[in-house]
């Protein structure tokens, strides 16, 4: 635990924020919780695999947690160009429209958010 990178403390903290987050929006459901769906866009710095480790050192500590799984989704970087009025998708962070034209119109890619949790009884629901 002395090696943790900074990073590493960085990805613990946001997992932490997570338990606290659901233990606050789900006060009694916690244990039914199965899947925590965290999406992040590519500009809020989180990586998908960090996350995951961080997770797994988490749960040892709230066992609690045991029985969840994270799924993180990743959405690219999307800007909005006022000179065309089109959206396209940032690749290696240029933030150029494909019309030529540069923009920091960001409309997607700062995102870290619980998207949706699943519990373990939905599908029962359903049916
Ligand atoms: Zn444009």
């Amino acid at each position: 635990m002395l090696l943790i990178s900074r990073i590493k403390m960085h990805e613990i903290s946001l997992v932490r924020n997570i338990f606290r987050t659901l233990e606050e929006e789900f006060p009694k459901d916690i244990p039914r919780i199965r899947t925590i769906n965290l999406t992040v866009g590519l500009l809020s710095n989180v990586q998908p695999i960090l996350m995951q480790n961080a997770f797994k050192v988490v749960i040892e500590d709230e066992p609690q947690y045991n029985q969840m799984c994270l799924n993180v989704i990743v959405l690219p970087i999307l800007i909005h160009c006022d000179d065309c009025g089109k959206t396209s998708e940032v690749e290696k962070y240029r933030f150029v429209c494909p019309c030529g034209k540069p923009s920091r119109n960001v409309i997607q890619g700062e995102e870290l958010l619980i998207s949706s949790v699943e519990f373990d009884d939905v599908e029962n629901n359903i049916k």
